[in-house]
């Protein structure tokens, strides 16, 4: 590991994260976001160099727009933050290898879908469909192990989504079951059945926190996303290690 290459990492996670924002935000409108530059949301006013830094222009404006003086939503510096560390997590766990490409691009997809459940509850199709036939082509270059393990992992994936969708009508949708097919070919079987629990654990948890805070309501509709998200993140770096503690409780216990 090399520290300096850390560091790039990092930085090139920041600035891909405001990017992903910018596409999370707007791909779901069907805006073209090439040649379109970015302005507050709230005045117009066009942004400059300056207030379009990754992280920094937020942190230097103290979360304000400095036209108008609205605050500016917490989400662009958090996602910027988040890809920024993912990215570098990803180097250390990884190195300079194809995987790493493949847990960049996974990062990528998160990243835009949790902008886009977030914002909109929406996981838009075009994301997926832009990232499939890259996840194949890696799961070719890079195969697990075994290799179909992304195949049944997808099936899986979808299958067990689609039972869940049946069962409870509401609260998953058809967008959570196309990513967790998406899904079910970077991570695999077993990690796509653990990115489901935890993502289920998760969900459970912070929903009760959100009630009982009272940030949410009984009837209100949640995104899924988010949760499956951060499950997915979990699953990709930790899912081997979760599951060998696993098995030493079973072998302790039993
Ligand atoms: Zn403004």
């Amino acid at each position: 590991m090399n520290n300096l290459l850390l560091l790039f990492f990092f930085l090139l996670g920041l600035i891909f994260g405001s990017f992903f924002n910018v596409a999370g935000l707007r791909i779901p409108l069907k805006h073209p976001f090439v040649n379109d530059r970015s302005a507050c949301p709230q005045c117009g006013h066009l942004l400059s160099w300056h207030e379009l830094i990754p992280f920094l222009s937020y942190i230097m404006q103290r979360g304000k727009c400095r036209h108008c003086g609205k605050a500016i939503s917490f989400m662009y510096p958090a996602v910027e933050l988040a890809t920024g560390l993912l990215f570098a997590i990803s180097y250390v766990m990884l190195g300079l290898n194809a995987e790493f490409l493949t847990a960049l691009l996974l990062m990528a997809m998160l990243m835009i879908l949790f902008v886009s459940d977030i914002v909109y509850m929406v996981i838009p199709n075009n994301i997926l469909l832009f990232f499939l036939p890259l996840f194949i082509l890696m799961r070719i270059v890079v195969p697990l192990e075994p290799w179909w393990s992304s195949v049944v992992g997808a099936l899986a994936g979808v299958g067990l989504l689609a039972l869940i969708i049946l069962i409870s009508q509401g609260g998953m949708g058809a967008g959570d079951m196309k990513l967790f097919g998406v899904l079910g070919i970077v991570l695999g079987l077993k990690k796509t059945l653990l990115t489901f629990f935890l993502a289920t654990i998760i969900g459970a948890v912070v929903g009760i926190l959100l009630l009982s805070f009272k940030v949410i309501h009984r009837k209100q509709a949640v995104p899924f996303g988010p949760y499956i998200v951060l499950a997915a993140v979990i699953a990709y770096f930790y899912g081997d290690s979760l599951a060998d503690w696993y098995v030493a409780i079973l072998n302790k216990s039993g």
